[in-house]
């Protein structure tokens, strides 16, 4: 990673697929001259949200008129509910309505929502059009729009239908965090947080001190957060592209985080960030209760994550009538269970996480017991 001033920049070595992440402040303004050495095609569609576009679809307009160019753009209704069928053939229809070549360049300007399902529709028109990643929410910066995972959601589950798509350029304006409410940008930084927990405990230590600026967003501090993070994952991509392996790190939190999910509907009542801080919380307590973690460490993983603001017991998600058997059953569907098993990403400690193939549900159904009752 090279940094200029408060600018990052991570790179993501995937042979001719490789690309950089650009991360600075008031970035979007100089989007022109960031993608222009790309040398993609003139014809730029931009897709976002009506919350986004309402924020920050003038300031790229702009720098790509400035530019010479003459963008157009797709405003999605905001919302996990786009990322459906529907959701999807409306998108592909409007863009294909708009004209597109080899050449054209679809710019996903938004959160995971718009990120993914831009993704996908870029990596399907034309067999595959050039796509930029410009994230908007503090997740979709330091997961979404880096590893090329697009999806969309289907009756039976989430994310079950997609594709591995890499984009050509990812810019992270800092800046554009400030208009992002609050509690979408905790959820966030609970993502920031697993990074360090999974295998940087000097991050962790770094987020320890920092924390409070990173989610005031102090302009070094969340430019440093958002790059290391990106550095993290996009390490562990260059490693494995589609998750044969090492990429499952990355899920920790996320087997228990997934199932929450999963209970409350995927709505505004649990965020995904707030169910992986729970999930690691639980993930740290089987560890420890299974004797491969000292207690000391999951409780200072755990007391980060609440002095921070995140939920990490479930009996402070209101109005849900948790049960610990449902949840086991809910984990059991995972996509992510390989022959009959489920993998979860246990640790050693901080910075030390693994992927362990052998758990008894007993012990999950114990954390998941003691957690209701903490
Ligand atoms: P989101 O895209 O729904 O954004 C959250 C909310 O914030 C939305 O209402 C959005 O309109 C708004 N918003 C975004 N940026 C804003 C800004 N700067 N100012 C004001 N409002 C803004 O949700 P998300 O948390 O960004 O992403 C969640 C999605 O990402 C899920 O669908 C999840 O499955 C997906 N995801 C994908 C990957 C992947 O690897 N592809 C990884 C993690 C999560």
């Amino acid at each position: 990673m090279n940094k200029a001033g408060s600018r990052h920049f991570v790179d993501v070595d995937l042979g001719d697929r490789s690309y950089q992440i650009i991360i600075g402040e008031e970035i979007i303004s100089e989007a022109e001259k960031l993608i222009a050495p790309l040398r993609l095609g003139k014809k730029k569609i931009i897709v976002t949200d009506q919350n986004v576009a309402r924020n920050h679809l003038i300031s790229l307009r702009k720098a790509l008129e400035n530019g010479g160019h003459d963008p157009v753009d797709v405003i999605l209704k905001p919302g996990e509910q786009t990322k459906s069928f529907s959701g999807l053939r409306e998108l592909l229809e409007s863009i294909l309505k708009l004209g597109v070549d080899r050449d054209t360049c679809l710019i996903a300007l938004g959160g995971g929502v718009v990120g993914d399902v831009a993704g996908f529709a870029a990596s399907t028109i034309l067999r595959g059009i050039h796509l930029i990643q410009i994230p908007t929410s503090l997740l979709a910066m330091v997961d979404s729009s880096v590893g090329g995972k697009t999806a969309i959601n289907t009756p039976q589950g989430k994310n079950l239908v997609g594709t591995f798509y890499q984009p050509r350029l990812v810019i992270s304006d800092t800046a554009s965090l400030r208009t992002l409410p609050n509690r979408e940008l905790l959820s966030g930084y609970a993502e920031i947080v697993k990074y360090g927990l999974l295998g940087d405990a000097l991050f962790f230590e770094w987020l320890e001190e920092n924390g409070d600026k990173v989610i005031d967003c102090n302009p070094v501090a969340i430019a440093h957060a958002v790059a290391t993070s990106c550095r993290s994952k996009a390490l562990i991509v260059t490693k494995d592209e589609r998750e044969g392996g090492v990429r499952a790190l990355l899920n920790l939190g996320h087997t228990f985080g997934h199932a929450l999910e999963t209970e409350t509907g995927f709505s505004e009542t649990l965020l995904h960030g707030e169910a992986v801080s729970i999930g690691i919380t639980m993930a740290f307590d089987l560890s420890v209760r299974m004797g491969l973690c000292p207690g000391i460490e999951a409780r200072r993983a755990t007391s980060h994550l609440k002095k921070i603001g995140l939920p990490v017991a479930l009996k402070s998600i209101e109005g849900i009538d948790w049960s610990s058997d449902r949840l086991i059953s809910h984990m059991a569907r995972d996509k992510k269970v390989r022959n009959g098993n489920i993998n979860f990403v246990l640790t050693k400690g901080i910075g030390k996480a693994f992927v362990c193939e052998d758990v008894h549900m007993a012990d999950v159904k114990a954390i998941i017991d003691k957690n209701l009752n903490s």
